[in-house]
């Protein structure tokens, strides 16, 4: 840090002698209209005075953009000189907080503080109604900032790898939201009011610790994104089928995955569980009653039928857990367990690796379908 903010101060230095060298110079006007100012990964901690001022060839109401990121500030004073600010970058710095004054830039329509120590937005932020976009990810915030909700054209959300342990009802506000950025929260579950959220095309919810996702989900006709990994999901609600634009869904470590997926080891079937199959087939032709013992009986008895239609096999214990992904709308797969009795035992329909056969009128009538499915 340090050597680079020996190498470039100078550098911002000489730039600004530059400007007052050609001061008295009638055929450089455009220098007054400068409309960005780039002050990155300088080491500073303050706003430098000079370019709170005016001149005569630089005024702090003309800058549209201000990018402050990767510097050392602890607070943001002064911030109030920019009022016409369009865009803001405060990202990588050591914020606690944003100033009050903060408030004055009512044109701002992009604010990135990420990778700060927020725990909250000034309430003076209420008066960002131009607002479109907002990224606070990597920050200490606990609890939605109140001032979100005052942001009639918030579109994108960041608030990701934050200390966030609920949602409140209110988010089902923020109609205008296209994509909502939650990951490494704290959660434990979402409000049904997301459903109202009918613009967004991308949630991530992934690196909490929900365990259900509201049915009102289904809601989110425009979702394309949903992201749900490491979560402990043990199930997902029917109502996920109504996701019509779903392109990809991210389910890895999560329960649900762990069951069909990482407990598929087969062992191999006892030679009691052999005999038992061959036996509990044929048992209704056999005068079996009258011979077997009753515990060999009861063991017949327990015997489960294969899942596959086309198979009249039983098992006991040693079935085969297999994964298949079943069309909804012929346009997305969503997985299903289902236990056969061996490896062997094909349920006639397309399984995990697929890109086959099977109703593929249809298919084509749907296409395009769900494009990536992230199981593990
Ligand atoms: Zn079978």
């Amino acid at each position: 840090m340090d050597t680079s903010r020996v190498e470039k101060l100078p550098q911002i230095e000489e730039g600004i002698e530059e400007i007052e060298d050609v001061e008295d110079a009638e055929e450089f006007p455009s220098s007054s209209t400068m409309t960005d100012l780039v002050l990155c990964d300088l080491g500073l901690a303050d706003i430098p005075l000079r370019y709170l001022h005016s001149t005569t060839f630089y005024s702090p109401e003309n800058i549209r953009e201000l990018v402050l990121s990767h510097n050392a500030f602890f607070e943001l004073s002064g911030i109030s000189a920019f009022v016409n600010l369009i865009t803001l970058n405060v990202a990588s710095n050591s914020l606690t907080s944003l100033p009050d004054e903060i408030g004055c830039l009512s044109k701002l329509r992009y604010l990135d503080a990420r990778n700060n120590l927020l725990d909250g937005l000034p309430k003076t932020m209420c008066s960002f109604t131009e607002v479109e976009n907002i990224n606070l990810s990597g920050n200490r915030i606990e609890q939605l900032p109140n001032a979100i909700f005052n942001m009639p054209k918030l579109r994108v959300l960041h608030l990701g790898g934050n200390l966030i342990d609920q949602l409140p009802y209110a988010i089902g506000s923020l109609t205008s939201l296209e994509i909502l950025y939650l990951g490494g929260n704290r959660l434990q579950e979402v409000p049904a009011t997301i459903g109202c959220l009918e613009r967004l095309t991308s949630l991530a919810l992934c690196d909490n610790i929900l365990e259900t996702i509201p049915h009102t989900l289904g809601e989110l006709k425009h979702l394309e994104s949903l992201s749900l990994h490491n979560n402990n999901l043990k199930t997902l609600p029917t109502e996920i089928i109504n996701l019509r634009n779903l392109q990809q869904l991210s389910l890895r470590n999560n329960p649900l995955v762990h069951h069909f997926v990482h407990n598929m080891e087969l062992e191999p079937p006892t030679l009691k569980e052999l005999a038992g199959r061959v036996v509990r087939v044929r048992m209704s032709k056999l005068p079996l009653k009258d011979i077997m013992p009753r515990e060999v009986l009861d063991y017949l008895q327990s015997a489960c039928q294969c899942v596959n239609p086309k198979c009249k096999g039983v098992y006991f214990d040693a079935r085969v857990e297999h994964v298949k992904f079943v069309d909804f709308c012929g346009k997305y797969r969503v997985p299903l367990l289902q236990f056969l009795c061996s490896p062997k035992c094909k349920a006639g329909t397309p399984t995990i690796a697929i890109e086959t056969s099977s109703s593929e009128s249809e298919d084509d009538v749907f296409q395009p379908r769900m494009r990536r499915v992230l199981l593990g």
